[in-house]
Parts: structure tokens; C-alpha cells; sequence
């Protein structure tokens, strides 16, 4: 019936457009990811690799992805007879996403492994990350609560098995009657985000245990978690509490949800605003210490970040490569294009790079527990990477975007909800202000950390000339301590480029490391990707980072 209607109505042939990017392989076609976890001791992940990448790669996954994203979750904040049910509708794309995700072990590979679990799961995460972004939240909150929860072993021993559950259960449920439990976290007030001193939500001892918490949070991201890490103050100063969502009993806890946030982006994760009124949770941790216990979270959360960017670059440089290759102008490929090639050299050297970074950082959670080296690594390197990564994503996703012209800028295609996803990583888990504050304090308390990362550096600075001054150059501008403070931006994105490139010197080809050191390190170089000088070798550089 189509074909006859078709003929009559066609006024051109569709031509230069490329096939649709699907039915890939996100592990398969990366060689770059498949070396890098197997040099971390990660090797024996191939097999969930490898379903992972078939999941992310294939039509099922965009499908899912544009629907979670393009048909918002919905606040049903009472039933039809005006009982309050503080409940949020998802459209099945999500719930489906999510039985993916949960059901892969996004969540728990790295506590249930038996080596390496870090940099198996961050395989995991960054292949996952270059198909859908909300869902990592709840993911990635899952995955660390477990760091403050092990402060408490009765609460553990009741809700570890549940959390590493390789399941999906969204039913409101008690612990009791659920397959597996997904954790969130709520900190932010109105008043203060970033200063979590200035909280205000009480906590009253309510019998056996429990604390009646009375106050608000401004943001709450997955409010259909199954339970929350929150902050709230008793006599003794701010601390550390589990909120479930359904108590022993059957009955919901107190957990109004007032509002959803319209947001930028990330719009298949729900994010909310909530308030306690008596509501009942249980202390983790010393009283008074609140903060220091919910930060051990916030450490892994601004881990996963890392991976997420990573991943996320990836997404986009697959994107950006698959339709130059395919799309023609001005009598050639796109991708043949010397200044398009360019561009797409140099978004590959920025992924390549947070790659690496990742990675490494993968490995010092791995080994921290029994070397002091590379807990240093672990202390610095993460705030230092989250906040680099954070400020290059959105500078690679709009780049990508623009490849694609004006497909990229429509909402059918991948790239402009990358887009607007992007900035989240820089907003929460530590704006880049408060990352980079946070660099200087672990600086200041454990001077060591800064002895350590540097000492990761050195070998890559004694072979390579420009980055032995560059890391010159960082020491005399840490050795100003008055001016610190007023100068942490540019000194952390410095400590973050002499990583990368001391990595790339290491692990890269030596076209992609030369490159990488020319354009990162000198800082006449142009400020957009796409500046890489003529003499650099843009082809091997390309074939390094194709895929497929
Ligand atoms: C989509 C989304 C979901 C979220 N989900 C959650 C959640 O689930 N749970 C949760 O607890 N929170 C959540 N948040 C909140 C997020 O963690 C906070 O927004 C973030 O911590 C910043 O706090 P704030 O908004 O109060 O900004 P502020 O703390 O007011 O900071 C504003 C700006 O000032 C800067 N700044 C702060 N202190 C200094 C300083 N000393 N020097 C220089 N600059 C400074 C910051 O870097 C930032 O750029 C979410 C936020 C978003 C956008």
C-alpha cells in the first residue's frame, strides 16, 4: 500500500545522509577501552564486557534512551481519593533501562569481584554512559553507598545483599519483600549546597534506634530509591542517616515529595524536593560526624563522574566520526576533510586521555587498601580528574555536535540530549569551585598526596622535554601558597593536564602522545578542538580512536 502512495508523492531521493549508528558493539570496536582494562587486571570482565557493549550499541538502547528522556517521569504526589502516595511514574523506557543496568551489575561489580573490581565495573560504567545518562544516578548512588553503610554492620548485614543484587525491583516494597534495592542520597537544603554545615533538618531520638528526622531537602535525585543517605543535626552536631522509603512494618515512612525539578537535561532521572515530618531513619556513623561519614560516598560518586566522562566522550566521538564518515561535502567526505579531520584528532586525544585517567584512577581504589601510594593517588587524583573531565565534556559534546551540522542540534539524534546532559557532573557531587578547594585541602592535610601524584608523573616528565617544564612550572606555581586559593582553577586544570599527559606518554602512540603535549601543555595553542598543528599526525591519530 505504501510503495504506490510513496512514488506519488516523492519530490527527491534521501542521499548523503548517513545509516543509522546502531546494532555496534561499544566494547568490541574499542580496542583503546579493551587494553586499558586488561592492563588493569580487568581482563576477566570481557564476557559482561562484551554484553554490556552488544546492549549499548544495539536500536533497543537509543529507542529506550530517546523514550525515558523525551516522555518525563511524573509526580503522583496523592491517589484519587486524596491519600498521599508520594510516588513518581516512569515511563516503562526507564523502568526497562533500569532492569538493564541493575541487572548487568553496573552497580556491584566492583564489591562482589574478586580482583580489580573497580576497574571491571568502570568498564561497565563507561560503556554504559555512552547510551543513557539518568540512570546513572541511581546506579552510581547505589554502588557507593556501601562506603558509609560498612560504618554500621547490623544495617549492612541487612541491606548489602539486597544492594549488590544483580536485579530490578521498583515495587514500594520493605526490605523484607524486595529482590534487590536501589539508594540514593539527600543532602542539599535551600540554603546551602556545597556548605552542608549550614543543614537545618533535626534528628530526635524516636526509641529502638530510630531518629524522627523534621526538616527539608532541596534536591533529591531517584525519589523512588528504597532507601537515602541524609544529613541531618542532633545535639551532637550533623549526622549521618538511612531513610527507607517503607518501614519493617508495611507502612511508608514520611517522604513527601513536594515538587520534580524541571531541568536542563538529565530528564529521565526524577529529581526532587522532599521533606521529613517525623520521619524515621537510622544513624550511620558517629553522631556529630555526619559529614565526614557521607563524604566516603561523595569520594566514589565523584569517581564514577570520571568514568561517566569518559564514557560520555566516547559516546560523542562515535557519534562524530560515524556521520563524517558517511556524509559528504563539497566533493568529499566529511571525515577526509583536512580541517574536519582536525577536529575529530583532537576530540579523540581528549577522550583518550580521560580515558586513561579513569583508568588509573580505577586502579588506585582497587589497590588502596594494602598501598599507601596509591590511596595517595586515589585522595588527589579524583577531585583533580572530576573537575577536568567535568569542564571538557561539554566542550567535546557541543564540538561532536557540530560535526553533524545541523542533524547534531535536533533532538532525534543522540548529541543534543548528550548536550544538555553534560553539564550535570560539574554541578553536583562538588561544584568546580568547591572540587578545586577540596584539591587544595587533601594538599594541605596530606601533603604526601601531592608527593605521590607527582611521583606518578615523573618518569613520563624526565622522557618527554615539554612535559618535565610543564610540571616545572606547576611546582613554582604551588610553591605560592598566599595566592593559592585565587589561582585553584588553573592549578588543578594544570595537575589534571600533567596526569593526562604523563599517561599519554606512558600508554598512547607516540603521534597521539606528541600531539596531546603540543596542544595541552603549551599554552599559545588554540583555546577550541580542531587547533592541532599542521605537523601532527592526524591520521594515525584517527585510526587509533575508529571504531566499528
Ligand atoms: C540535577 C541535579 C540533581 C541533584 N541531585 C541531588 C541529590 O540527589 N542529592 C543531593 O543532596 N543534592 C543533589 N543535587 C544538588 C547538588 O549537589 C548541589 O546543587 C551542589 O552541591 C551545589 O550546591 P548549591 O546548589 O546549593 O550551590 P551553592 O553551594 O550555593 O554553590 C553555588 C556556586 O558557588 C560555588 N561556591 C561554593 N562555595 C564556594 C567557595 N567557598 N568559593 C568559591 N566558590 C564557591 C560553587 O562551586 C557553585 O558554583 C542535585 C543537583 C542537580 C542540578
Amino acid at each position: 500500500m505504501n510503495a504506490p502512495l510513496n512514488a506519488r508523492i516523492a519530490t527527491h531521493e534521501v542521499a548523503n545522509q548517513p545509516p543509522p549508528l546502531a546494532n555496534y558493539n561499544a566494547w568490541s570496536v574499542d580496542p583503546i577501552l579493551r587494553a586499558t582494562v586488561a592492563r588493569e587486571g580487568a581482563g576477566w570482565i570481557e564476557k559482561r564486557a562484551t554484553a554490556m557493549g552488544e546492549t549499548v550499541g544495539s536500536e533497543r538502547m537509543r529507542t529506550l534512551a530517546e523514550l525515558a528522556n523525551r516522555f518525563t517521569p511524573q509526580l503522583r504526589s496523592h491517589d484519587r481519593y486524596g491519600n498521599r502516595i508520594d510516588a513518581v511514574e516512569f515511563h516503562p523506557a526507564y523502568h526497562e533501562l533500569m532492569g538493564l543496568a541493575f541487572g548487568a551489575g553496573l552497580h556491584s561489580v566492583a564489591w562482589t569481584a574478586k580482583e580489580a573490581g573497580f576497574a571491571a565495573r568502570a568498564a561497565l560504567n563507561y560503556l554504559w554512559n555512552q547510551g543513557e545518562n539518568g540512570t546513572s544516578c541511581p546506579v552510581t548512588m547505589t554502588f557507593a553507598c556501601l562506603a558509609p553503610l560498612e560504618h554500621e554492620p547490623v544495617l549492612m548485614r541487612e541491606w548489602a545483599p539486597k544492594i549488590l543484587a544483580e536485579d530490578y525491583d521498583p515495587r514500594p516494597r520493605p526490605l523484607s519483600e524486595k529482590r534487590a534495592v536501589t539508594i540514593g542520597m539527600a543532602m542539599t537544603e535551600k540554603q546551602g549546597g556545597s556548605d552542608l554545615r549550614s543543614n537545618s533538618t533535626r534528628a530526635e531520638p524516636a526509641g529502638g534506634g530510630a531518629y524522627a528526622l523534621t526538616g527539608h531537602k532541596w534536591f533529591c535525585s531517584a525519589p523512588m530509591c528504597d532507601a537515602f543517605l541524609t544529613l541531618a543535626r542532633t545535639d551532637a552536631g550533623l549526622t549521618c542517616f538511612l531513610v527507607p522509603r517503607s518501614l519493617a512494618d508495611g507502612t511508608r515512612n514520611v517522604f513527601l515529595i513536594q515538587r520534580l525539578k524541571d531541568k536542563l537535561g538529565n530528564k529521565s532521572n526524577a529529581s526532587s524536593e522532599i521533606e521529613y515530618n517525623g520521619t524515621l531513619g537510622w544513624r550511620v556513623g558517629d553522631e556529630g560526624r555526619g559529614i565526614a561519614t557521607i563524604i566516603e560516598m561523595a569520594h566514589l560518586t565523584r569517581f564514577d563522574i570520571v568514568v561517566a566522562n569518559a564514557g560520555m566522550m566516547r559516546g560523542a566521538l562515535n557519534e562524530a566520526m560515524h556521520h563524517t564518515a558517511h556524509r559528504s561535502a563539497f566533493g568529499r567526505r566529511l571525515a577526509d576533510q583536512p580541517l574536519m579531520k582536525n577536529v575529530l584528532a583532537d576530540l579523540a586525544l581528549e577522550w583518550e586521555a580521560a580515558t586513561l585517567t579513569a583508568f588509573r584512577l580505577a586502579r588506585a581504589f582497587d589497590r588502596q587498601a594494602s598501598d599507601r601510594h596509591e590511596q595517595l593517588v586515589c585522595r588527589l587524583g579524583v577531585p583533580v580528574a572530576k573537575y577536568w573531565l567535568c569542564k571538557r565534556t561539554p566542550a567535546v559534546a557541543l564540538e561532536a555536535m557540530e560535526c553533524l551540522g545541523g542533524n547534531g542540534y535536533v533532538e532525534e539524534g543522540a548529541l543534543a540530549r548528550l548536550y544538555r546532559e553534560a553539564p550535570v557532573n560539574g554541578i553536583w557531587e562538588g561544584s568546580g569551585n568547591v572540587i578545586c578547594l577540596d584539591v587544595l585541602r587533601a594538599m594541605e592535610k596530606s601533603p604526601d598526596a601531592l608527593d605521590a601524584l607527582l611521583a606518578d608523573i615523573e618518569p613520563a616528565a624526565k622522557a618527554e622535554p615539554r612535559l618535565g617544564r610543564f610540571v616545572a612550572e606547576l611546582k613554582r606555581d604551588l610553591d605560592d601558597r598566599a595566592t593559592l586559593e585565587i589561582r585553584a582553577r588553573r592549578v588543578v586544570e594544570k595537575l589534571a593536564l600533567a596526569l593526562q599527559a604523563s599517561l599519554m606518554v606512558k600508554h598512547a602512540s607516540p603521534d597521539a602522545a606528541d600531539a596531546f603535549c603540543a596542544t595541552r601543555l603549551d599554552a599559545r595553542t588554540g583555546a577550541v578542538f580542531g587547533t592541532l598543528p599542521a605537523a601532527a599526525n592526524l591520521d594515525a591519530i584517527l585510526r587509533r580512536a575508529a571504531f566499528a
